[in-house]
């Protein structure tokens, strides 16, 4: 099964029990015959809670009265590294759309970070279409999926 839609996502939730374990039952197969009996130890690394989006579910929602704060990228990497040593494989690098942190340097960031050999994930919001190009061709490239939220103008990475 391919799954690229919500269409596809509740088709499998609403299978019979049967199907349903016989697919997970592949899927942990899978993930054996990938990892072994490794286990692969991810960190989550919020960089950034300043966003300009206004989303109601979100706690980071740009009208809620909470501290905000922004790591430079010295601090990030330092974190990262201490995860790196402590052993975190992949670091999942979380932040609100915070427009003080795009472009330039966010790709600086994760020219940086992938030095540290880790593998990273980014749910960073929207970008420009020339900053997400960036990303998925130079440095994160089987890490991004991409939705044209405008395709005229913007690209969003909506996970990872
Ligand atoms: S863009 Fe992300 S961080 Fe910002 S309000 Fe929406 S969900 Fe929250």
């Amino acid at each position: 099964m391919n799954i690229s839609g919500v269409a596809e996502i509740r088709e499998l939730l609403e299978l019979p029990a049967e199907e349903f374990s016989a697919i997970t039952r592949q899927a942990g197969e899978l993930g054996q015959s990938v990892h072994g009996g490794k286990i692969s130890v991810r960190g989550m690394l919020g960089y950034t809670n300043i966003c300009r989006c206004k989303c109601l579910y979100c706690g980071m929602r740009s009208p809620q009265k909470i501290p905000r704060y922004r790591l430079s990228e010295e601090e990030i990497t330092d974190l990262a590294r201490e995860g790196a040593a402590s052993g975190v494989q992949r670091l999942f690098l979380i932040a609100g759309e915070d427009p003080g942190f795009q472009g330039q340097k966010l790709l600086s960031l994760v020219r940086k970070l992938r030095e540290e050999n880790l593998t990273l994930s980014l749910a960073c919001g929207e970008l420009e279409e020339d900053t997400f190009r960036q990303l998925s061709e130079r440095h994160l490239p089987a890490a991004l999926r991409g939705r044209c939220c405008n395709p005229a103008r913007k690209m969003k990475i909506i996970c990872i």
